[in-house]
C-alpha cells in the first residue's frame, strides 16, 4: 500500500490541528475529522453518480469465486495484467473443486504473467481447498470468514463484499488511500482509518458504489503524481491547497469504467 506525498501528510495535519480547537493538541488516539460538511459529502457523491451511474470494477470475473480469486491475484499488479491470465484459467476453473482439480503446477502455467504468482498460486490452491471443506465451496459473505482464508486480507474481503455481495464496505487501496488524505475527505494514517472516516460521512444511498467512484476519481482524475483539477467535478469542493483549479468539469455521464473525456483548456 502506497504512502501518502508528503503534502498530503502536511495536509493531515493541518486537519489534525483544526479539529483540536485553538490550536490545542488532539487527544492522541483521535481520528482527524473530514474537512467537509455533511451537505458537501452529499454533493461530492452526487456528482460522482451522475458522472458514472454504475460503476464497475476491471477485474474480470463469473462468479463470488473467480472474483475471489482475481482479487487475490491482484495484489500488486494491474487489473489489465490479471484479466489477461484470468480469462483462459477461469474457462477451466471456475469453481474451487475444479481449481483444486487443476492443481499448482498447472494452476502457476496460467498466472506466471502475474507478479509473485508462485504464492499467490500457493494461496489460490489453500484459499479454494478451505473453501470446500469449511464453506461448501461456496464464498462466504462474512468478513470475518474471509480474511481467514488464505491470501484474503481485509481489502480483499471488502471488495469480495461489495462486488458479489451489494455490502456497504470500503475497500481501500492506494487511490482511495490518496484522496481521503490529499482532499481531507477522511484523514487517516492506515487504510482502515481512512475506511472507517469514508463509511462514517458517506450518505448511505451512495455507499454502494463509493469505492468504485473513488477508485475511479484516483486513476483517471486526481492522480498521484498530478492531480488533473481541470477535469474534475469536484473541483470547486475540493479543499486540497494544492488544487490546480476551482471550476468543476461539466457534470456529464461517462462510461462505467472509463476514464473522464478531456475538457477543452
Ligand atoms: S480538484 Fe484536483 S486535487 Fe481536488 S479532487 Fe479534483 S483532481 Fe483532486
Amino acid at each position: 500500500m502506497a504512502s501518502p506525498k508528503s503534502k498530503d501528510r502536511r495536509s493531515v495535519k493541518r486537519i489534525s490541528s483544526a479539529a483540536s480547537g485553538n490550536g490545542a493538541a488532539a487527544p492522541a488516539r483521535r481520528r482527524p475529522r473530514s474537512l467537509y460538511s455533511a451537505a458537501e459529502v452529499r454533493e461530492i457523491f452526487r456528482r460522482f453518480s451522475v458522472q458514472r451511474p454504475e460503476p464497475k470494477g476491471e477485474l474480470e470475473h463469473v462468479n463470488p469465486f473467480t472474483l475471489l480469486v482475481a482479487v487475490v491475484l491482484s495484489a500488486q499488479a494491474t487489473d489489465a495484467g490479471v484479466n489477461k491470465a484470468t480469462r483462459a484459467l477461469f474457462k477451466v476453473a471456475d469453481t474451487p473443486q475444479k481449481m483444486l482439480a487443476l492443481g499448482e503446477a498447472k494452476l502457476g502455467d496460467y498466472i506466471r504473467t502475474i507478479g509473485l504468482w508462485r504464492n499467490k498460486a500457493k494461496n489460490v490452491i489453500a484459499l479454494s481447498e478451505a473453501l470446500i471443506r469449511g464453506h461448501g465451496g461456496k464464498v462466504p459473505d462474512d468478513r470475518d470468514e474471509l480474511v481467514k482464508l488464505p491470501g484474503v486480507g481485509r481489502k480483499t474481503a471488502n471488495v469480495v463484499l461489495n462486488m458479489a455481495f451489494g455490502q456497504h464496505t470500503m475497500a481501500v487501496d492506494t487511490h482511495i488511500f490518496r484522496i481521503g488524505n490529499r482532499i481531507g475527505l477522511a484523514p487517516g494514517k492506515t487504510p482502515e482509518q481512512v475506511e472507517q472516516g469514508l463509511l462514517a460521512i458517506i450518505p448511505d444511498e451512495y455507499l454502494r458504489h463509493a469505492h468504485h467512484w473513488l477508485i475511479l476519481h484516483g486513476r483517471y482524475v486526481c492522480k498521484a503524481r498530478k492531480p488533473e483539477c481541470r477535469i474534475c467535478v469536484i473541483a470547486d469542493l475540493c479543499k486540497y491547497p494544492g488544487k490546480t483549479n476551482d471550476i468543476p468539469a461539466p457534470l456529464v455521464p461517462i462510461g462505467a469504467d472509463g476514464p473522464v473525456p478531456a475538457v477543452a483548456p
